[in-house]
């Protein structure tokens, strides 16, 4: 099952979820002042001055695993009966293994990153 095959597709998917029709600062919260930049995904807040897209501030926002691969791989996480490896997560997803701090803040923060 392969639902958002590009990761544009799971980023307009993520955007929709968390924002609705408009984007806001994930930030500061203004949405009167935001430009999208030519990132997809990618947004400036004239208000705080700051990028952001509609990951930041959750556990995604320091991950290294592209979005459209984090939503199947939650998808998977959810459905497996027994539970998965993560050698067979890395199969499903065709991505080398993901180690513990690899996919995203959820499941350590890796040394040195704020916490
Ligand atoms: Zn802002």
């Amino acid at each position: 099952m392969r639902r958002f095959p590009t990761e544009a597709e799971a980023i307009a998917y993520f955007e929709k979820l968390r924002w609705g029709d408009e984007p806001h600062c994930t930030r500061c919260g203004a949405d009167d002042m935001v430009s999208p930049k030519p990132r997809p995904g990618r947004y400036w807040c004239g208000h705080c001055r700051q990028h952001f897209n509609a990951w930041t501030g959750t556990p995604l926002e320091y991950g290294k695993v592209k979005l459209n691969k984090w939503i199947f791989a939650a998808y998977l996480l959810m459905t497996a009966r027994k539970g998965i490896s993560s050698l067979q997560l890395s199969k499903e997803l065709s991505t080398r293994q993901i180690r513990r701090g690899t996919c995203c803040t959820a499941c350590a923060w890796p040394a040195g990153r704020p916490g």
